[in-house]
């Protein structure tokens, strides 16, 4: 729904009006000066693959995407844009404006002519550097910027979906490979212009992109936790990466008021099919003050899910998830600029059947590619919105924090220690509760 007047509209601005979104100068999430960089064999992905989560998640880790025929098809894609991540830049620098205002101006426009549906500009600390690659060879910091793009999954497949059956990985690859197109060809024009530019996709990133997403003002991070959420698409987008030498103007992180509104939400939580998302309070983790998911236990759930193809149940079912009609715009207006109207319209989601498979949209075929041939699946979750959630009684979390990180070039499995990661949690609980307390005292 058309709110304002397309063709007046500056290319570089995108189609959504983030110019509407309140900005600030640091994050929402409390990010402290103290943020370890890690290695690449932390990502839980990565952990899976050899061997940290168990047998069944090591065999199942690298089909788990290849299962499903068209998310294979586009993975085929994504991995042939590999060689175009970097890349040398040409000999001599091109004459380009000295405003950095309008230099920007102009990579954002073009990456929306690229088809790109969000974008913003930031500086990447350091900390957003991976500290190691995957074969243990540590990661020199090496560009001082970034462009970020947020590429949305599709409102109308989701809406269909369970978020957990056997179209799910391929709307996330729906997304990267849009992602990895668009953020390999900027990169590359980057270079043509002689400045050095990387892409950073799912495929092939040195940098961790959340951080970079809410400092470039794209979204503010969520109860889900390893998710950032933007107030437009919600959280139903994939992130792609350029980092660069070249100057740009950079952009300010935003709020529009998702602390508060996960605060007061918890349907991501009530939802997630294997209990990851804490009910809880935030904890601190790494140096971020966020609500921090049992990522062994999602990880675990998406590769070896049986019944689909991982799980993006949690995006499908948030309040935000929605597809930009005037009355979502309206709702969204009221959970900006209204705080008391947050809790109300996180049960009015609910009420009015969000969350449902809209079996209208339904499209794709439920097929499973087992040894070489396609199949029909055995099963398929249809899972459906949960109205009466019961309060859950004592959910069992897992922290893994940087110190129970394996060694970035160890190549065998190390085990998760799921008994310490709960002790680990438990902690953290305790000393957020302990500071609030503190805090609390100190305001009287
Ligand atoms: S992706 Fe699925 S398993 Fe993981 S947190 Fe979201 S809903 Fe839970
Ligand atoms: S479902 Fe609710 S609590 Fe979860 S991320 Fe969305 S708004 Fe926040």
């Amino acid at each position: 729904m058309k709110l304002f007047s397309r063709r007046k509209r500056k290319l570089h601005m995108g189609k959504y009006p983030m110019e509407k979104i309140k900005r600030v100068p640091k994050t929402t999430t409390f990010i402290s000066d103290e943020v370890p960089r890690v290695p690449k064999r932390a990502n839980f992905f990565n952990r899976a693959a050899l061997g940290d989560l168990g047998a069944k998640a090591k065999r199942e880790r690298p089909r788990f995407v290849g299962k499903l025929p068209f998310a294979r098809s586009m993975g085929k894609v994504c991995q042939a844009h590999l060689p175009r991540h970097k890349g040398e830049p040409l000999d001599t620098q091109a004459p380009l404006p000295d405003d950095l205002t309008e230099r920007a101006e102009h990579f954002k426009a073009l990456a929306y002519f690229l088809n790109a549906d969000v974008v913003g500009i930031c500086e990447v600390p350091e900390y957003a550097w991976y500290s190691h690659d995957t074969n243990g060879d540590e990661i020199e910091p090496r560009h001082k910027y970034a462009i970020v793009l947020l590429i949305d999954q599709g409102f109308e497949t989701l809406d269909a979906a369970s978020g957990d059956d056997w179209i799910s990985n391929a709307q996330s690859f729906r997304a990267y490979m849009w992602g990895s197109n668009i953020a390999c060809t900027v990169a590359e024009y980057i270079r043509q212009l002689g400045y050095e530019a990387q892409a950073h996709t799912n495929l092939e990133s040195d940098v961790l992109h959340n951080p970079l997403v809410m400092l470039a003002g794209l979204g503010e991070l969520s109860r889900i936790g390893e998710v950032v959420l933007n107030p437009f698409i919600g959280p139903r987008f994939k992130s792609s990466v350029i980092t660069t030498n070249l100057p740009l103007a950079t952009d300010q992180p935003i709020d529009f008021g998702l602390q508060d509104f996960c605060s007061k939400c918890m349907k991501c939580a009530v939802e997630c099919p294997c209990n990851a998302i804490p009910f809880g309070d935030k904890v601190m983790f790494n140096g971020y003050e966020m609500w921090k998911p049992d990522v062994a236990k999602c990880t675990a759930y998406r590769v070896t899910n049986s019944k689909g193809g991982g799980c993006g149940r949690c995006l499908k079912m948030c309040p935000f998830n929605k597809e930009g009609l005037i009355s979502h715009r309206a709702a969204l207006w009221a959970a900006i600029k209204l705080p008391f109207m947050r809790r109300f319209l996180a049960r009015l989601d609910d009420w009015l059947g969000y969350g449902k498979r809209n079996l209208v949209k339904k499209w794709w075929w439920d097929l499973e590619i087992v040894d070489r041939k396609v199949t029909v699946p055995e099963s398929v979750n249809k899972r459906e919105l949960n109205k009466n959630p019961e309060e859950p009684s004592a959910q069992r979390l897992g922290l893994y924090p940087k110190d129970t990180i394996p060694d970035p070039d160890r190549r065998e499995a190390a085990p998760v220690d799921r008994k310490e990661g709960m002790q680990r949690y438990e902690e953290a609980r305790q000393e957020n509760a302990n500071r609030v307390a503190v805090e609390k005292e100190a305001a009287k």
